[in-house]
């Protein structure tokens, strides 16, 4: 018995045709596709109705193009390939005056999205003045191959917080800039803002002008903030394992590595299962409880390859002990502090865990 990470493939399908909401999405690819696998996730997005993608590394973007050979693709970081970019038409970010003005020539023939910096000053331009700078700029420019400046684009780092007024700060900065340069005249093919918090703070749905909404997590299935109800957002992925043994032990025994768990009570049923931090469950996720038959039950020690589950006598050996499934939700972990949702699947051991699509 091996701990299981598998997608539920309808399950994953009729989330992000559900996500859609029949809008026009830029489906966030990165890091394997938050880990689901880049290639499983692109085909499914394609069958809901999404042809633009996005990710933040080249490698990616390129096996994007081999898997969708139609697709619109954006790259989120400025890279300096341009060989690779050109040959293989992928849209990039232009994060910067000076990466425009050291790499004007070098980017002849490829579509840049210009970016705007905003709050989370990660990339992009810093205000209305250096957009104009760089489209005057690159009006100037009689070059015949010069580069296409074919969007505009932000982020905001902000839309999962409620507390804070970030997210009307951010959201009015960025609408201001978008809004001077189409009343001035300059048109953009693609125009995109909102990642899954701030796509369904505005109602599912795409903000004035934009083109595309650019949403990740939710096409994987965790809510990006808890006001959400779960109905609206499915999770396909289970990561599971088994109750390898069910001991008793007795008040005052201490169980695990250094005292890890002490027993309160007598006759206690711990269940050894055979999964652990080795497999990518973190030990913030340890403070809290797995699935068995149904049932909650919590966590003592989190150890390589395995973990104590205190249970009762409905347990028993070769019994399935879930960690994730859509009944037991990442999201939930994520808004009880364990961990960001994509931080959560990117602590996954893929390696470890048993992979499978059903
Ligand atoms: C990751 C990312 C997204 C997607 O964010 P989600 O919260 O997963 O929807 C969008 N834009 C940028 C720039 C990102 O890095």
């Amino acid at each position: 018995m091996t701990a299981i990470w598998s997608v539920d493939t309808e399950a994953f399908y009729q989330n992000a045709v559900k996500v859609r909401n029949n809008q026009s999405l830029m489906a966030v690819v990165k890091n394997n596709a938050y880990h689901y696998g880049l290639e499983f996730a692109v085909k499914e997005f394609l069958k809901a109705g999404i042809q633009t993608f996005s990710t933040t590394s080249l490698k990616e973007a390129v096996r994007v193009r081999e898997i969708a050979p139609q697709a619109t693709i954006f790259l989120m970081n400025a890279v300096y390939d341009f060989d690779t970019v050109r040959k293989y038409q992928i849209h990039m970010t232009l994060p910067s005056l000076s990466y425009y003005y050291d790499h004007k020539d070098d980017l002849s023939s490829i579509h840049v999205h210009l970016e705007f910096e905003n709050l989370l000053h990660r990339s992009g331009f810093k205000d209305l003045n250096e957009f104009h700078e760089v489209l005057e700029n690159d009006a100037q420019n009689k070059s015949e191959n010069k580069m296409i400046i074919s969007g505009l684009w932000t982020h905001f780092g902000y839309a999962d917080e409620f507390d804070v007024l970030e997210y009307g700060i951010e959201r009015e900065a960025w609408l201001n800039i978008l809004n001077i340069l189409l009343d001035e005249g300059y048109t953009f093919d693609m125009i995109h803002s909102q990642n899954s918090a701030s796509y369904y703070r505005e109602g599912q749905i795409v903000l004035p002008h934009h083109t595309h909404a650019r949403v990740g997590i939710a096409l994987y299935g965790s809510r990006p903030y808890s006001k959400l109800n779960k109905s609206e957002i499915q999770q396909s992925l289970t990561v599971k394992s088994n109750v390898i043994q069910v001991r008793e032990v007795n008040k005052g025994d201490y169980c695990g590595y250094s005292f890890a768990y002490e027993v309160t009570k007598d006759y206690t049923h711990l269940a050894v299962v055979d999964v652990g931090y080795g497999d990518g469950i973190l030990k913030s996720r340890a403070q809290h409880e797995v699935l068995i038959n149904g049932k909650r039950y919590p966590i003592k020690a989190l150890m390589m390859s395995h973990m104590f589950v205190e249970v009762d006598d409905e347990v028993h050996p070769q019994d399935e002990v879930v960690l994730y499934n859509n009944d037991i939700r990442i999201d939930e972990y994520t808004f009880k502090g364990v961990g960001a949702n994509s931080e959560q699947l990117s602590a996954m051991n893929h390696d470890s865990l048993i992979k499978e699509y059903i």
